[in-house]
């Protein structure tokens, strides 16, 4: 098969491909140009960088394209509806990066908790703030609140209980296995917006926003609140006047409204630790993702 990746893919995946046989090219396509490329082959690899609308699936149709594949989790890039509709297969790589994602998720929970972030950005222009810094608290003993307990949730979950902190649960499916193993007592979202010390969002992109004005009124002063899941899950003005007032000690964020951020001021927040949307992007994750579009591909060749 003729096998496009779009936006890298793993060394060793790739060459795993080009030992089965396939012919793979590597090459990243403005919006306009790529529906006339997808016309040509017959597997599309896609990070999100790459975005597969229903204008580049009308510009492959009648050609070979007959899968996307994201290597990732989240399909928010793809029409995905559209694409089945057109017999167009979309897979993902669910699995490949939770563990990635919850211990960055647990990065920016410590970084809030110690201004780690800020602290080191601020060393590095000569100044020493002990003092503006020097209000740290620990995450031992405090109760963090997973929204979306699911692979990521979970990991991050697993991972916080090990640290002595407390764990409870929210998520739109009731997932009584995993919570029961891992001992986190699952409950409603409003007990969790009022108990918890750290809110930690681990959900798909959601129609409406689930950190807005409304939710954190109901939280706790002082929470922390993370979100690595999707921008569309939070609202950034009503988190900004929430750090402003004070209510919201500090945020963690790796996911954003838009993407890359333009002009948007939690960005140079002091209380804010920010990533640039990496929550995937460790060796191991993007070995595994490699591993997982190898097996997929293998698979619909038999
Ligand atoms: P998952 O499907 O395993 O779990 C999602 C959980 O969210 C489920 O338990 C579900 O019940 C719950 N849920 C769904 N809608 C909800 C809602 N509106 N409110 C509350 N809970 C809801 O997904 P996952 O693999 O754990 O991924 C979670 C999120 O992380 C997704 O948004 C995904 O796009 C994102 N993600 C981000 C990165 C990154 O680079 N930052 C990487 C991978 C995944």
């Amino acid at each position: 098969m003729k096998i496009l990746v779009t936006d890298g893919m793993d060394k060793k995946a790739l060459q795993q491909l080009k030992d089965m046989g396939h012919e793979v090219i590597e090459q990243f396509y403005e919006p306009d140009e790529l529906g006339k490329a997808l016309h040509d082959v017959d597997v599309v690899v896609v990070r999100s960088k790459t975005k597969v609308r229903a204008k580049q699936i009308d510009e492959a149709l009648g050609g070979r394209l007959k899968l996307i594949i994201r290597g990732g989790v989240g399909v928010d890039n793809i029409d995905v509806g559209y694409a089945a509709d057109n017999g167009i297969l979309v897979r993902n790589t669910p699995l490949a990066s939770s563990q990635s994602v919850a211990e960055l998720a647990l990065g920016h929970m410590l970084s809030c908790a110690r201004f780690i972030s800020h602290a080191g950005y601020t060393m590095r222009n000569g100044q020493w703030e002990k003092k503006a810094y020097g209000k740290g608290i620990e995450l031992c003993g405090r109760t963090l609140g997973i929204i979306g307990y699911g692979r990521i949730g979970a990991a991050l979950g697993r991972m916080a209980k090990a640290i002595g902190m407390d764990v409870i649960a929210y998520g739109v499916h009731h997932e009584p296995g995993t919570l029961a193993r891992d001992g986190v007592p699952y409950v409603s979202m409003d007990e969790l917006l009022e108990r918890s010390d750290f809110i930690s969002v681990h959900a798909p992109a959601a129609e409406d926003t689930i950190i807005n004005a409304q939710s954190i009124a109901k939280m706790k002063d002082g929470v922390v609140i993370i979100n690595t899941s999707r921008g569309a899950n939070l609202d950034e003005a009503a988190l900004l006047e929430a750090l402003e007032s004070g209510k919201v000690r500090a945020a963690g964020l790796d996911v954003y409204a838009k993407e890359p951020p333009e002009n948007n001021p939690l960005i140079n927040h002091p209380r804010v630790s920010c990533t640039p949307h990496i929550g995937a992007q460790t060796g191991e994750a993007q070995a595994r993702i490699g591993q997982e579009i190898v097996g997929i591909i293998a698979s619909i060749q038999q």
